[in-house]
């Protein structure tokens, strides 16, 4: 490790958790790549997944898209967040597959598609019961032939799930729904509905994976893809009433060992969590004070060499994995996921080898 601090990413986890959960859906896993693909850097795992031949991603925002394409991806890009009327000439030029959940958007882009000489392309959102977005699941018919009146090609039809993992009930509610809603509109369409945790504790056909592909779900052979790794910048031995960091809220003992890493909240760690890092021989190391924006010390059993390489993150379930840090802060794995930085370098390995390297 040539940094005093880097980002991990391994490819080979990435792609085994890709093939675990294509091996349990029943049709296509299409992977979300939004917020950065929760921290985890979009552009590259993107480049990564299209060489294995993904052919289709999922990402938020329209400027999420335009990286990929502006990255070289070449593959089908669906925009998950319903599309505004004013984002769909952009869409229509970079050829990204909007979501419609509104006439407005289906006019605006149908009109905006007219005056380029482009063909409107669309996936349909319906609304089986999570009411965000989507046309109502009632109405999704009169809503596919109105779109379709307009000119625009509708690929896909697909709805969310609002309480995987949380009530089993509504899940199969909102499915049953979703078939109703296929029933209706016929074959010849790509449907897709679940997310992670719909297909890992309900299966499904076609779906869309964000969590699960980074491996940040417990219990299914899934394994997490990312971890931070840093050097120490100082190592120190404690007197007794010695204060540390912000605050002064951490007051030592006398004769413990105090060790400063240079990654803070501002490169993801989340500010305010008792968490533990892993250090040089596996021990755990209790964060000593509070987390600052660019540095976290910790305690250590013994002293250790600047050499020494500490695991703030590591790329398991245990105390000092990403869930962990989660818990010890009182929030999802998501959140933290989707606020790492992309300030430290990154280095994406696929076999022991940097297969792209990142700042
Ligand atoms: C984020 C998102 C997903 C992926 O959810 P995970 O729980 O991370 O698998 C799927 N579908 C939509 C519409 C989303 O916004």
């Amino acid at each position: 490790m040539e940094a005093r601090a880097l980002v991990e990413v391994d490819l080979g986890a990435l792609e085994e958790n890709y093939r675990l959960l294509k091996a349990r859906a029943r049709g296509e896993v299409v992977p979300v790549l939004k917020a950065d693909a929760y921290g985890h850097g979009a552009l590259p795992i993107a480049r990564f997944l299209e060489a294995r031949g993904v052919a289709r991603f999922a990402v938020a925002t329209l400027a999420e898209g335009r990286a990929l394409r502006e990255g070289g991806v070449k593959g089908e890009v669906l925009l998950l967040g319903s599309l505004h009327p004013l984002e769909a000439e952009e869409a229509l030029r970079l050829g990204l597959v909007p979501t419609l959940s509104t006439l407005e958007a289906a006019r605006a882009l149908a009109q905006r598609a007219r005056a380029l000489g482009l063909t409107p392309r669309a996936h349909l959102k319906v609304d089986t019961g999570m009411n965000r977005v989507g046309f109502p699941w009632e109405e999704a018919l009169p809503a596919l032939k109105a779109v379709e009146a307009l000119g625009v090609r509708v690929e896909g039809v697909y709805s969310h799930l609002a309480t995987a993992g949380e009530d089993a009930a509504f899940v199969e509610l909102q499915r049953a729904r979703f078939l109703e809603v296929r029933r209706a509109l016929g074959e010849g369409y790509f449907y897709h509905l679940e997310n992670s945790l719909g297909l890992l504790l309900h299966g499904g056909e076609n779906v869309r994976v964000g969590l699960a592909l980074y491996g940040l779900v417990p219990g299914f052979g899934l394994r997490p893809a990312l971890r931070i790794l840093a050097r120490p910048t100082l190592v120190k031995r404690l007197r007794p009433g010695d204060r540390v960091g912000y605050g002064g809220v951490y007051v030592a003992r006398g004769g413990e060992w105090l060790a400063t890493l240079p990654v803070g909240y501002a490169d993801g760690l989340p500010w305010g969590a008792v968490g533990f890092v892993k250090g040089p021989s596996g021990e755990l190391c209790p964060v000593a004070g509070r987390i600052s924006m660019d540095q976290t010390t910790v305690a250590l059993p013994g002293p250790v060499e600047l050499s020494a390489v500490f695991e703030v993150v590591s790329a398991d379930f245990g105390p000092t994995g990403l869930l962990a840090w989660a818990e010890a802060r009182g929030t999802l794995p998501y959140e933290v996921a989707v606020h790492l930085s992309k300030r430290l370098p990154r280095r994406y390995l696929l076999g022991g080898e940097v297969w792209e390297a990142v700042g």
